[in-house]
């Protein structure tokens, strides 16, 4: 079979990229693969060139509704018409029609959170399934950085629906996280394809600077000169508003900002508007990017730290997907650690919080005879009555169905022990210390003087082959090859002015 035949008529690409063809004819030989594709790498075609030799459906599990949203679009752009996405975003009436005619298509996207559903269970186990693909595999792990519960039944899930052919796909992670993937989706005889993760033509820079203002200087400076579209990283959602403001203070256009306290739609306008070259800079936190396929990004800034090498590994691979240069800037100021502890804590649920929920539920079974059902309405009822993030509820949740008191994913049955508050909350100790090594490894990797390059592969356990002449800030770069030919004067108020803005910034933080 001619791969490269397939790869022209249907993709309209000349040549495999590195590691591709190797999985693709492992995928198709019907293995289990796991594979380990750089961030840009063309994990897509890995199985969609497959979905077009194997005679069944491929089921793609993908994280985000935006990212799938985004595959769908790119596949119908194609001219592929058997492709559909199964998510929240449809009503109920437009999944029913989708679930009567699913053996239909060709490729369907799921989000794990609908895999958990029986009636979609049911649809798909009607269809000859020729495929399962869990992309951003690393989600599947607790020990990754971007763990998702609903990924970690996705192993009972697949053998459910009769064992079909697994492939993994991730472009991040250590090896404990490999062997998770490999456990938790019962690959069998797995065929291991793990490509070197650098990026030869994204430069790597780290800034420090003294002081908040000192740093939003620095970033207005860099937005002013650098050649676009770039991506702008902080760690706050009410940070890329307000900064998003100021470099569109500055005469800067075409700057928008995105998090995930927008609304789905409006996320996903966002999202097509910075994709289809109508916003050219985007402040955002780490819920913009996973997946975005958008070719020409020339630099992606840091304004805060990312929690790990994985995280920002992952981040500044969206820079430069179409091979040219690019450079990624992580801009640092030491109170920058202290924002990431916050945060870490504040991502899990603490004993208190654990308690009330707990008392919540329990309160509910007393009233409704030994049973109920965690509803939609249900879950986000707790969650606001608590004033809890669906990420607390959803390790809470995650916990008690591991101790058993949830069944289907939905039925929460009897009482609850008060000891299981303990118990979770050792849980959230455990996860918190594992995130602070972490934490600490990207702190080590800012303030140690050796090629950055060098020691984020050393990280994963990879060497560096081939150092590029712009490699990064220790090695020696100059910026002035990224910057756009003609450099724009940046208007507004000077650093001095900058500090009452400031002040009133943090203020309202
Ligand atoms: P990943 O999921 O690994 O981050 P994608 O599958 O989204 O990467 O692909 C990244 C980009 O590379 C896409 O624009 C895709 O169309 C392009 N691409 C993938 N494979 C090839 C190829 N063999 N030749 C040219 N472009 C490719
Ligand atoms: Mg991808």
């Amino acid at each position: 079979m001619n791969f490269e035949q397939i790869l022209k008529q249907k993709f309209n690409y000349d040549s495999f990229r590195r590691g591709q063809k190797e999985i693709i004819q492992d995928v198709i030989n019907g293995h289990d693969v796991l594979a380990v594709l750089p961030t840009g790498g063309g994990k897509s075609i890995c199985y969609q060139l497959p979905g077009y030799v194997l005679t069944g459906a491929v089921i793609i599990v993908s994280p985000l509704v935006s990212l799938m949203e985004d595959q769908v679009q790119n596949l119908k752009s194609k001219g592929e018409k058997s492709v559909i996405a199964l998510n929240s975003f449809l009503n109920n009436k437009q999944k029913q029609e989708i679930l009567e005619d699913l053996q239909e298509y060709r490729f369907i996207y799921v989000s794990p959170e609908i895999l958990q559903s029986q009636t979609v269970l049911t649809a798909l186990s009607n269809c000859n399934i020729s495929l399962f693909v869990v992309d951003e595999a690393h989600c599947i792990s607790q020990w990754g950085h971007d763990f998702r519960p609903d990924y970690s039944r996705l192993g009972e899930i697949k053998e459910s629906l009769g064992s079909p052919s697994c492939l993994a796909l991730t472009a991040t992670a250590t090896v404990e996280v490999l062997q998770d993937i490999e456990r938790i989706l019962y690959l069998k005889e797995v065929k291991r394809h793990f490509n070197p993760l650098d990026r030869p033509n994204i430069a790597i820079s780290v800034e420090k600077t003294a002081s908040l203002g000192e740093k939003i200087e620095k970033l207005r400076m860099l937005v002013g000169n650098l050649q676009g579209p770039g991506i702008i990283y902080f760690s706050s959602r009410s940070m890329t508003e307000k900064i998003a403001h100021v470099l569109e203070d500055s005469g800067l256009k075409k700057v928008g900002f995105y998090h995930g306290g927008m609304e789905n739609e409006q996320r996903l306008l966002i999202q097509q508007q910075f994709i289809n070259n109508q916003l050219d800079i985007i402040c955002c936190t780490s819920a913009f990017g996973m997946g975005v396929d958008k070719p020409n990004i020339r630099f992606v800034i840091h304004f805060h730290i990312p929690n790990n090498i994985e995280s920002y590994t992952q981040e500044i691979g969206r820079a430069g997907r179409d091979n040219q240069k690019s450079i990624a800037i992580l801009l640092f100021n030491s109170e920058d650690k202290d924002l990431a502890d916050t945060l870490i804590s504040y991502e899990l649920p603490s004993a208190l919080q654990i308690k009330a929920v707990i008392g919540y539920l329990n309160e509910r079974i007393k009233l409704n005879n030994e049973e109920i059902k965690l509803s939609m309405g249900f879950v986000e009822s707790i969650i606001q009555a608590l004033d809890i993030t669906e990420t607390q509820w959803k390790f809470i949740h995650y916990h008690l169905e591991q101790k058993g008191h949830i069944a289907d994913k939905t039925i929460l049955k009897g009482y609850v022990p008060d000891c299981t508050v303990d118990y979770i909350s050792q849980k959230v100790t455990v996860r918190i210390n594992d995130k602070q090594k972490k934490l600490k490894k990207m702190l080590q990797w800012i303030i140690n003087e050796q090629c950055r390059r060098f020691s984020i592969l050393n990280y994963f356990n990879e060497v560096l082959v081939t150092k590029p002449t712009a490699c990064c800030d220790i090695c020696g770069l100059d910026y002035e090859l990224y910057y756009r030919n003609e450099t724009k004067e940046i208007e507004g108020p000077t650093f001095t002015d900058w500090r009452t803005e400031l002040i009133r910034m943090l203020k309202s933080e």
